[in-house]
């Protein structure tokens, strides 16, 4: 009787663990780069560890490597290229313009009730 040994089929599209030796190559560092995200070591760290003390899988780690610094995973805070400007009355991120008074950069809201 002929025994046939079936190969395990290879299966590329299910998410794996990290996979040994997940490393931060010169692509990611690019990428991190022209995002102007900072402390990409740190944020290597931060982020292997989660997913290794939380069991994640994924199909590309360095997607969701680049979805967590995006994410700013590890609190590290935004890009160092965005300077956040609060609102002087109502301390909310001008992030929709802002008018310049004698009492400091208002938002559009605390100008429009002042
Ligand atoms: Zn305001």
């Amino acid at each position: 009787m002929n025994v046939v040994q079936l190969q395990p089929k290879r299966r590329t599209n299910e998410p794996t663990y990290l996979p040994e030796g997940f490393m931060l190559n010169d692509m990611l560092r690019a990428w991190a780069k022209s995002r102007a995200i900072t402390r990409l070591d740190e944020r290597f760290e931060h982020f292997t560890d989660i997913c290794l003390a939380k069991g994640y899988k994924y199909l590309s780690w360095e997607a969701a490597f680049r979805n967590a610094c995006r994410q700013d995973w590890a609190k590290l805070g935004p890009p160092s290229q965005v300077i956040q400007v609060q609102c002087s009355k109502c301390h909310k991120p001008l992030i929709n313009g802002h008018t310049n008074t004698s009492q400091g950069k208002l938002c559009n809201e605390c100008y429009a009730n002042r």
